[in-house]
């Protein structure tokens, strides 16, 4: 009896690890063309580009000191260089799916991609 509850668990955990990672998989499909990179820097949008084409781009923000400089090349977008102290968000490497952030914590920046009428989400806003 023993033995056929832990077996009934284990299909239990393998049925919800199975929904649970057919979640993770459908939320990180890249996003469409059309979807936005939105940069925000101390709560304040600073950049809000259309993922569009195949073209690149690169923007610094901020100053000397307090430097992230961001780059887009098709749907994709990148931290390429910072001189924060961490250099996590330039570790972070290219994000390219609905809802996918960068943060510098440090510089307090955020770049998020997000798809076209997705909702917004102002978790750091505050
Ligand atoms: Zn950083």
């Amino acid at each position: 009896m023993k033995k056929m509850k832990r077996a009934d668990f284990l299909m239990g955990a393998a049925a919800l690890a199975v929904s649970v990672l057919g979640i993770a998989w459908s939320q990180a499909s890249p996003v469409k063309p059309g979807a936005e990179m939105i940069v925000r820097q101390h709560n304040h949008e600073v950049l809000r580009v259309e993922l569009t084409d195949n073209s690149e781009e690169t923007w610094t923000l901020g100053e000397p000191g307090h430097q992230n400089v961001v780059q887009r090349k098709g749907t994709r977008a990148r931290v390429v260089k910072a001189d924060c102290p961490d250099q996590i968000c330039v570790k972070q490497g290219w994000v390219d799916k609905d809802g996918d952030q960068l943060l510098c914590v440090p510089h307090r920046l955020l770049v998020e991609i997000r798809s076209k009428g997705a909702k917004t989400i102002d978790a750091l806003a505050r």
